[in-house]
């Protein structure tokens, strides 16, 4: 077989303006015209929105996902010795989040889904632990009866990482509503983007509310009235503007992403080599919004060589590295499963801007890399 040599990035950041730049200018120059720079109706009506979707009583929005879920620790109040136990497969932001926020992560295992094993959480449970911090990873929301049902058991606080997780649901229930507060990202590559930083904090605990509100906004509550030491962390007008627009649409992408798994599982699952995420459809308890299509593989650097040589971008997660293998924060201990996951991990081009020809002209290219 021959191919004609396509380009297909990993994301394409200068269409995340382009292809909607019309409507981005016309919001810059509506709202500039308002001068609606800092906590404006955009804003009440996005944090509005976030809320009434996911179904949680507040959002509250942030300049980025990883102080939402500081913010979040900050107002649970964590003191110096209180363990909160979270994966070593996630973002650094999420044990960071901890960490600034005055505890200590303690990191664990991934279970067979690659999210945090419930059974790893039960077992680093000690007198010093006051958290659990699940992150809802690549879309795909966690086991949260199981998780819940420990929190429950030890009386401990449950923070969600939801940044790569809006609108993903486990049991019909949406990613961020299961345990005290969760963050979401409106990071511009993440399933619903801004231009820029951006966050939402959502609970459904009045006075959590309260306080993550007064936090990130100098300590003052909705009325204005100091109440608390506090910081800025809030979510520019212009962005919840962009979001309020591009939310319009948000069915149509998460809609988008699952077909793209869909094609990807439909033309990959023949290959032994790879070890795919679960499909779409594949349990009637999970709904996905696939932030990420990340597989597993064998020969994975030369894989990821063979397709960049072809001009398809892809990205192993994170620098190649689980949370406790950055050794300079100084974490010691081993997870061999999680270690041995970042030695196969690659995540293909999965977003709007990739179309059926890019995702099969993709797949053609592992195929030929296994089969050629
Ligand atoms: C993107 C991301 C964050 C951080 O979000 P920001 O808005 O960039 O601060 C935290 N956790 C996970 C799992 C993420 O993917």
């Amino acid at each position: 077989m021959s191919y004609a040599k396509k380009n297909v990035p990993f994301f394409n950041y200068p269409r995340a303006y382009l292809d909607d730049r019309d409507d981005l200018i016309r919001i810059f120059d509506e709202v500039g015209n308002r001068g609606a720079f800092i906590m404006q109706k955009d804003l009440r009506d996005f944090e509005s929105t976030l809320a009434t979707y996911t179904g949680a009583k507040h959002a509250i929005g942030v300049a980025n996902a990883t102080d939402g879920l500081e913010l979040a620790w900050m107002a649970i109040g964590l003191r110096p010795g209180d363990e909160v136990i979270c994966c070593s497969h996630t973002m650094l932001a999420t044990a960071a989040s901890i960490k600034t926020a005055g505890g200590t992560p303690v990191l664990v295992e991934i279970g067979d889904d690659n999210l945090i094993d419930p059974n790893a959480v039960d077992a680093a449970i000690n007198p010093r632990t006051v958290g659990i911090m699940p992150t809802q990873l690549n879309g795909r929301t966690c086991e949260m009866d199981k998780i819940m049902a420990i929190a429950q058991r030890h009386r401990l606080f449950v923070v969600e990482d939801a940044a790569q997780a809006l609108g993903s649901k486990f049991k019909g229930r949406h990613a961020g509503t299961f345990g005290d507060a969760a963050a979401i990202s409106f990071f511009p590559a993440k399933v619903l983007g801004c231009l820029g930083d951006g966050g939402g904090v959502i609970t459904s605990n009045d006075s959590l509310g309260d306080k993550i509100y007064q936090l990130h906004d100098h300590g003052r509550d909705v009325q204005g009235e100091i109440r608390s030491w506090g910081r800025n962390s809030r979510l520019d007008n212009l962005q919840a503007a962009i979001l309020n627009h591009r939310f319009n649409f948000y069915e149509n992408v998460i809609r988008r992403r699952r077909a793209i798994a869909l094609l990807y599982q439909s033309r990959l699952e023949c290959l032994d080599e790879l070890k795919l995420p679960p499909g779409p459809d594949s349990s009637s308890n999970h709904f996905d919004v696939f932030q990420n299509y990340e597989l597993e593989c064998d020969r994975r650097n030369e894989l990821k060589e063979h397709l960049a040589s072809n001009g398809v971008g892809t990205i192993i997660q994170w620098g190649g590295k689980a949370v406790h293998q950055w050794e300079r924060l100084g974490f010691t201990c081993r997870l061999p499963r999680v270690e041995s996951f970042f030695e196969r991990c690659l995540m293909l081009p999965m977003n709007m801007f990739v179309s059926d020809d890019d995702v099969n002209y993709v797949c053609d290219q592992i195929i030929n890399f296994y089969r050629g």
